[in-house]
């Protein structure tokens, strides 16, 4: 059993590393992201609060966030190993985590340079149903139908907070909350730069250094 956390700019691509890396070695895809995602559709009073923030992007409060981690890593199929994606996104989220007292075995920091982010939010699409990311000026990651899911079938979407206004406070929150995490996790000895771009080539190199776990 390993627990893994990815970290990386907006639009890096961590959400379909993770899930081919969960594929290969059957871990549990654990986006916190989609979480919030999942709690804005339910359409509650946290709801408004939680999509104000993606829209702006700006981080959700700490507490919140951590109670929803909480909840999710205690359910049995956590027990098979995780990738986080997503969490944590600043110095205090990485602090409460250590206190949960649960091993991290690896952390991938994906190294991807502001203009290509760009470029890569304005093409990506997501399965309304299932997640799956696609992008749709990026031939190796267009879906076959236009438009349509490769493997549920559903519908396409944009996500509230992929357009550029968005993108540049995601961009501006991630270098000044997320980045200081970077050498909280180097300083512990299990941080890897991976500074690939394609995105099979970054899975080859992450895979490398898991081997057979
Ligand atoms: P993502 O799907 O990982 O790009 O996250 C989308 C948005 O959800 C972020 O821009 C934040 O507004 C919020 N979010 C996701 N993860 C976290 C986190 N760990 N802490 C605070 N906010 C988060």
């Amino acid at each position: 059993m390993k627990n893994i956390i990815l970290i990386a700019p907006p639009a890096a691509g961590k959400g379909t590393q993770a899930d081919m890396l969960c594929y290969k070695y059957n871990l549990v895809h654990i986006s916190i992201g989609d979480l919030l995602r999942e709690e804005i559709k339910k359409g509650s009073e946290i709801g408004h609060y939680l999509e104000s923030q993606m829209k702006s992007g700006k981080l959700v409060k700490d507490k919140i966030i951590i109670d929803l981690l909480h909840n999710r890593l205690n359910e049995n199929d956590c027990k098979k190993g995780f990738i986080l994606d997503g969490f944590p996104r600043n110095l205090n989220q990485a602090e409460q985590l250590d206190k949960m007292n649960i091993k991290i075995d690896y952390v991938f920091y994906l190294d991807v340079e502001k203009e290509v982010l760009i470029n890569r939010i304005t093409g990506r699409v997501v399965c309304s149903s299932c997640g799956t990311v696609y992008n749709n000026l990026i031939e190796t990651l267009k879906s076959k139908q236009e438009n349509i899911c490769d493997k549920c079938n559903s519908e396409l979407i944009k996500r509230i907070d992929d357009n550029i206004e968005t993108f540049e406070n995601r961009y501006e929150t991630y270098i000044n909350e997320t980045q200081p995490i970077i050498d909280f996790y180097r300083n512990k000895g299990i941080l890897y730069d991976i500074k690939q771009l394609e995105k099979q080539e970054v899975f080859e190199e992450i895979v490398k250094i898991l081997g057979d776990i």
